[in-house]
């Protein structure tokens, strides 16, 4: 076996195919360990290179061209794949003239098969499902976990179970779990109060539990980072900018990251930013206290895929900053629903979580930690029709306590050429 569950505090171990989500003698959250020796003597690049633009299954996913590094011992045969990831890394030098950055990548993480990142780990978690002949996942989620799980559960036959609040659900995502048939149940509770229910039933009624508490998902997430820097030929960015909820991500990049540098396929590690809200940042808080204190907090913001008070990874994402030399930023909704709208207006749209990382590039710029010369990617961790209603009451200025600074305002016109001429003759607005 080359993979191993490991307690990331006591080092306890447990085998790849048992069910469990934390360690029985600490409570500490597990990492798929795997046989690094192994892994040095088998990745390179060139075998990472010699996958780009397959045809073949699974090598054809943005997350198991990377098979070895991702679940080494899995049998493809068991692998559920759309394929997922091969998402572009666009180049965006207005927006990095903007942040005061001379050169910004953005990593859209929105073109995945359900319109976000969480498609990686499910990708991971239901093989893993599969692997251990579990019938029901279930998920307690502000959104896009829902829509993800819904649609890998559904395309490999196994039953999905969804748990949601009953308020701020972004339209899109809700319509996704209900259209891909899983079992959706609204609760009058928040996000951190649904995941212990899902743990809770999950026990008793033998459902595998799909947060981002899974190994197995993180194992998938990590993909994001191997192919960014394999996309930038291999060449390490200064900066990574993601944003940052239930930690997830942020955890799973550490981990990717610094395997990728142990076994050599990068010289140097980037640094991790991890982006909050500032009304949903208990990570920054900690931050402020070099980690020596955490304290959960009640969660509010417009952007609801990171409106989580209590997040499960934070030991993770601790360990993710420090291994990187990261930092923590916060950024204010009306950062994000303004950087949104310069994201939107580029061509290339995100929902309002993702913005956090544009956001978070300027607010840092500005502070002197990210420095104009260095490079950056940005993550755009979700697509731009996740969320319309925040989109249209942006620009129709219709969000509470937030003055829009880019609205495109629709226009009305008589049915006449005069009236459109008098529209058309002065619209000279560009935004950057
Ligand atoms: C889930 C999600 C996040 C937050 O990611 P974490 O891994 O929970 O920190 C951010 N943006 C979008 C669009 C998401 O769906
Ligand atoms: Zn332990």
């Amino acid at each position: 076996m080359l993979s191993v569950l490991e307690c990331m505090n006591c080092h306890r171990q447990y085998p790849a195919n048992q069910v469990i989500y934390t360690c029985e003698t600490c409570g500490g959250l597990l990492d798929l360990k795997h046989d690094m020796d192994w892994l040095r003597r088998t990745v390179t690049r060139e075998l990472f290179d010699s996958r780009l633009g397959t045809l073949d299954f699974p090598y054809n996913s943005g997350v198991w061209r990377y098979k070895e590094m991702i679940y080494p011992d899995v049998d493809p045969a068991q692998i559920v794949s759309r394929p997922e990831g091969n998402t572009n890394l666009y180049p965006a030098p207005r927006l990095a003239q903007w942040a005061g950055v001379d050169k910004l990548y953005l990593k859209h993480e929105g073109e995945n098969p359900t319109g976000s990142f969480k498609d990686r780990g499910m990708t991971g978690g239901l093989t893993q499902a599969r692997v251990l002949g579990m019938k029901r996942v279930a998920c307690a989620s502000t959104g896009n976990t829902s829509a993800s799980l819904a649609a890998y559960a559904a395309w490999s036959g196994i039953q999905g179970i969804v748990l949601f609040q009953n308020k701020q659900i972004a339209l899109g995502k809700l319509a996704q779990a209900v259209a891909y048939g899983a079992t959706c149940i609204r609760i009058a509770a928040d996000f951190d109060r649904n995941l212990q229910l899902v743990r809770d039933i999950s026990e008793k009624l033998d459902i595998y539990v799909l947060n981002s508490v899974n190994p197995f998902r993180l194992e998938g997430q990590k993909s994001i980072m191997i192919e960014t820097i394999q996309q930038l030929r291999w060449r390490v960015p200064d900066w990574i900018v993601v944003p940052g909820g239930n930690l997830g991500n942020s955890s799973a990049f550490g981990k990717g990251l610094r395997e990728m540098y142990e076994i050599g396929l990068i010289d140097r590690l980037p640094s991790l930013a991890v982006i909050q809200a500032e009304g949903a940042n208990p990570l920054y808080r900690a931050y402020q206290t070099g980690f020596e204190k955490f304290e959960a907090v009640e969660a509010d913001t417009v952007a609801t895929a990171i409106k989580i008070g209590n997040p499960v990874n934070y030991p993770k994402a601790v360990r993710a900053i420090q291994w990187t030399e990261g930092v923590v930023e916060q950024v204010t909704d009306q950062q994000i629903m303004d950087a949104k709208a310069l994201i939107d207006a580029q061509g290339i749209g995100c929902e309002p979580a993702s913005a956090c990382s544009l956001a978070g590039v300027k607010k840092l710029v500005e502070s002197g930690v990210i420095k104009p010369h260095e490079t950056v990617v940005g993550i755009l961790t979700g697509h731009v029709l996740k969320d319309p209603d925040a989109t249209i009451a942006y620009h129709e200025g219709l969000l509470d306590n937030i003055e829009s600074a880019y609205p495109n305002r629709v226009f009305a016109a008589a049915p006449t050429v005069e009236s459109l001429s008098e529209i058309l003759s002065d619209s000279t607005l560009t935004l950057v």
